[in-house]
């Protein structure tokens, strides 16, 4: 089995103890209108192209075995005959074009995040699964978290929880920490705005609640959407009768709408403004007040 990665990141000091290495699985089950890497979503590579920079040359639909590239008031790149070859990648000289996904195998995969071994040990850190929903590729992560784990590097996974127990359940030996996305209690608003209704979602946190895993619950907070008094009560209601008693707030920022405009995607931006630092305050306060200890990332 391989794995479509779309980047690692590196010395990420966010996304759990120490120095980290994130690694970003591509593909999502969920499809929320706020998401902030929309390039995640699909589990094949796609194109991304950057008008901004591009100066029409053309050796991008020169080079083009598909001609999938026209050319009207811009460039047009038509999504049913690209193949994603990425041949005209490599044509172009500004890097208008850039190739987001790559398949890697789970001897390649470790070889690169072993890389940065030193770190992991100098700052007690390890790496990061996020996405994308690395759930998604279960399989992969079967076969590669214990050879992570042979060489006693801490893992972290980010998950929005939409997926199998059986298969959730089999990982966690190989799991430090697993940072769980509370997005709505609400199961109708939670299917208009991500595409499914929360019960799977809320029913697997329950269920690693009562497991021996690093359960971290995490809220991504989008104004206007999950940060009304009625969803924050609701969350901290849920969070207790589950014995947990800490939230990470990740405030919204609208990076992913400009990203989804370079995209074909059929989701078009929903124009969210940028969480003020006001709104993020409230809900944290109202989590204090209602014993849950919240903590703020940037
Ligand atoms: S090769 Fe690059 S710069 Fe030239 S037309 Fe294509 S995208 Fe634009
Ligand atoms: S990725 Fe390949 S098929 Fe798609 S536009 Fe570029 S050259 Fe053509």
């Amino acid at each position: 089995d391989k794995a479509v990665i779309f980047d690692i990141q590196r010395f990420s000091l966010h996304d759990g103890p120490g120095i980290r290495t994130t690694v970003f699985f591509k593909g999502c089950p969920l499809s929320c209108a706020w998401c902030q890497n929309p390039e995640s979503r699909h589990y094949r590579p796609e194109l991304i192209f950057y008008k901004e920079s591009c100066i029409r040359c053309f050796a991008c639909r020169e080079h083009c075995p598909e001609s999938a590239i026209s050319d009207h008031s811009m460039l047009r790149f038509d999504p049913k005959l690209c193949t994603v070859c990425g041949q005209c990648v490599s044509e172009c000289l500004t890097n208008s074009l850039r190739m987001i996904g790559k398949e890697w195998s789970t001897a390649d995969l470790l070889e690169e995040i072993y890389k940065d071994i030193d770190f992991f040990i100098d700052s007690d850190g390890g790496i990061t699964l996020s996405g994308g929903e690395p759930l998604l590729q279960a399989n992969f992560l079967f076969q590669w978290l214990p050879m992570v784990k042979e060489k006693k590097i801490h893992t972290t996974i980010e998950t929005c929880g939409l997926a199998d127990w059986k298969q959730i359940e089999k990982l966690l030996p190989w799991l430090d920490i697993v940072f769980y996305d509370l997005k709505h209690m609400n199961d109708s608003i939670h299917k208009q705005f991500t595409g499914y209704g929360n019960a799977r979602i809320l029913e697997n946190f329950s269920r690693l609640s009562r497991s021996q895993a690093g359960l971290q619950a995490r809220m991504p907070v989008i104004p206007g959407i999950n940060n009304s008094v009625e969803n924050i009560l609701a969350t901290a209601d849920f969070l207790k009768s589950n014995h947990q008693f800490c939230i990470h707030l990740l405030p919204y920022h609208n990076l992913g709408e400009a990203k989804l405009k370079r995209m074909y995607s059929r989701q078009r931006p929903m124009n969210i403004a940028a969480l003020d630092s006001e709104q993020l305050k409230k809900t944290q306060e109202l989590f204090e007040k209602e014993k849950i200890h919240a903590v703020l990332y940037d």
